[in-house]
């Protein structure tokens, strides 16, 4: 039986194990303030219940930065749009930088490096990616407090659920869908704005002038975010998003996720004051107050294992913790641990973990060629190309004469004007186009030089020269290229 399947096996918890020793509701809770919670799961939107607490201060702090992200079109830098996939130039511009289809390389890299910093987060914590990062769950959770600030509580959002549809229904649900919609779209503009100039396309939306693609994209865009973050929800982490599925490969006994201590925890049951006489009942510390479950966004109880729709936010760690601290308990009945730390192992070092070592392996592979390609990536690239036939003439005054296409690459965003030279040989003399070569941003200038050195003068058929070629307009952006200048044997 492979791994995952062990794995699978010894975190489906034995339900027998698993006893709920009902004492009715207790007026000791009340007293120390534990809300006895109603669960809604199966089938009924899940309405979750938002406590404060470390993960959800994490969450609070993480979503926003996040957001950002979508202004990122409107940034500008050095007075050209900071970000943009100009797809019809092939071009990508950042932060002044511009990358040409030669050095795609660095975006493969970049998204080596992300997919192996996911796979190596999900070895350690498992779907920490969806319980922090991912929009579908950034999205989720702004819009449920959205709905929270408009409808009001969890409760009353359920109820307005299964109330007629009245007019006040209508306008609350009204205003939220409208606002949940909004978002949407605003989605599906910022994404198109990486992708053109974004100042002009909200001219161009508002005169009616967008084309009909950027349209169609915003629309479409927009909808699924609305589809999937407002209307599909928690059913989209637990049914439609692969990753859920593919994560079981990425995980093994020493992951660190959200678990309930059952040892610690069962039998569950709820506490009622012991009449004189009476026997108190043998009870583990979860008091069955549900709201471990009432505060999970996937609407999953925690306690039955570990499943498929848990995307580790770990937000009922806080509500548990919430929980233990008004009963005077240690924390963490529910915390981030793994099955080698419930089979009483030690957890070893993540640099002790083959699958951690080899996915930071790779990433820190990936990241070190990207950080080189990044310092090293010239704003000018300069090529030579030596014509073949004839590989040189011999002139009249008996000097030799090589033809040299040139070609100037501008990774800038701005207009190159190029000077040419050429050194390496005495009394070697340069003609040809050799004026000015004006290239301009994100393309590819291109001239022929003609280089004329005196037979004397050559070290064999083949003698070393340099290429120099420099902006005048900005000089320190210079290149040089290493040649041969070809002459008789
Ligand atoms: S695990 Fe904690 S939060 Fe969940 S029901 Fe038990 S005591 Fe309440
Ligand atoms: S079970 Fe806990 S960690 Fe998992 S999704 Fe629900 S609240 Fe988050």
């Amino acid at each position: 039986m492979s791994e995952e399947n062990n794995m699978t096996k010894k975190v489906d918890y034995d339900p027998s194990r698993i006893q709920n020793v009902e004492h009715g509701v207790s007026n000791t809770l009340d007293n120390i303030g534990v809300e006895l919670l109603q669960i809604r799961v199966g089938g009924e939107t899940v309405h979750a219940k938002r406590i404060g607490g470390f993960f959800r201060n994490i969450k609070t702090i993480i979503a926003p930065i996040w957001l950002l992200l979508f202004l990122g079109p409107y940034l500008q830098w050095d007075g050209h749009q900071a970000i943009l996939w100009d797809i019809p130039n092939r071009q990508f511009h950042i932060l002044g930088l511009t990358i040409l289809p030669q050095d795609i390389w660095m975006l493969a890299l970049i998204l080596l490096f992300f997919a192996m910093a996911l796979a190596a987060a999900s070895a350690v914590a498992g779907r920490l990616w969806c319980g922090y990062f991912c929009f579908q769950t950034v999205w989720m959770d702004t819009f449920t407090w959205i709905e929270e600030k408009i409808i009001g509580n969890p409760n009353k959002q359920a109820a307005l659920d299964k109330a007629p549809w009245t007019w006040e229904k209508i306008k609350l649900k009204g205003l939220t869908h409208s606002i949940f919609l909004s978002i949407g779209m605003l989605t599906g503009f910022s994404f198109v704005a990486f992708f053109t100039d974004s100042l002009q396309l909200w001219q161009d939306i508002f005169a009616g002038t967008a084309s009909s693609t950027a349209v169609t994209v915003i629309l479409v865009l927009g909808f699924a975010t609305y589809f999937f973050a407002a209307i599909l929800r928690e059913q989209t982490c637990v049914g439609v998003c692969p990753y859920a599925r593919i994560q079981g490969a990425m995980l093994d006994k020493q992951t660190m996720v959200p678990t309930y201590d059952i040892d610690r925890g069962e039998p569950r049951g709820r506490m009622k004051r012991v009449r004189p006489g009476e026997e108190a009942p043998k009870l583990g510390d979860c008091i069955d107050c549900n709201l471990c479950v009432a505060v999970c966004p996937t609407g999953i109880d925690i306690r039955s294992g570990q499943q498929l729709g848990c995307i580790t936010c770990g937000l009922c760690i806080d509500a548990c913790d919430s929980v233990m601290e008004k009963l005077d308990k240690p924390l963490g009945l529910i915390r981030y641990a793994s099955l080698e730390e419930f089979e009483g192992k030690t957890q070893p070092p993540l640099f002790k973990r083959p699958r951690v070592l080899v996915y930071g392996g790779i990433m820190a592979f990936a990241g070190a060629i990207l950080v080189y390609g990044l310092a090293t990536i010239a704003p000018m690239k300069l090529n030579v190309l030596h014509e073949r036939a004839p590989l040189f003439v011999m002139l009249s005054d008996g000097s030799i004469q090589n033809k040299l296409t040139i070609k100037v690459v501008n990774k800038t965003n701005k207009v190159m004007q190029v000077k040419l030279s050429a050194d390496g040989i005495a009394n070697m003399r340069v003609e040809g186009d050799t004026d000015l070569l004006l290239v301009e941003p994100g393309s590819v200038g291109s001239t022929t030089m003609l280089i004329k050195a005196p037979r004397a003068n050559l070290k064999g058929d083949n003698t070393p020269v340099q290429i120099h070629a420099q902006d005048v307009l900005h000089p320190e952006l210079a290149q040089t290229y290493d040649s041969m200048f070809i002459g008789p044997k």
